[in-house]
């Protein structure tokens, strides 16, 4: 088995709520991705139902992945509140990237 093989870990009705949790495992050092966000690098039409989300890493993260998604959905990871990014965007709570320039989560 090639531990660089893709599994999709999780499947989100909504885009928000797989963000909050690809945000989780980007910032425990797992390199996970969105499937839409896959489709659209590669300039492809939206093949996934519209209405889910894939949830996706690589094979030899899928265990540490599980077990943080599993946190998250105990509640044991604390959600960022809603802030404002140096850009000056809105970012919605849970989100600790900005939507707009990529800038990463600072309180105040
Ligand atoms: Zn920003």
């Amino acid at each position: 088995m090639d531990p660089n093989d893709l599994l999709r870990v999780a499947l989100y009705d909504t885009r928000s709520e797989a963000q909050f949790v690809l945000a989780a495992l980007l910032e425990n050092g797992i390199d996970a991705k969105l499937s839409v966000d896959e489709h659209s690098a590669l300039g492809m039409d939206l093949d996934v139902h519209a209405d889910e989300v894939e949830l996706i890493v690589k094979r030899a993260e899928f265990d540490k992945a599980k077990e943080i998604i599993e946190d998250l959905e105990t509640g044991e990871v604390e959600k960022v509140p809603a802030w404002t990014c140096q850009c000056g965007e809105d970012v919605d709570e849970g989100f600790d990237t900005c939507w707009s320039c990529g800038a990463g989560y600072k309180a105040g």
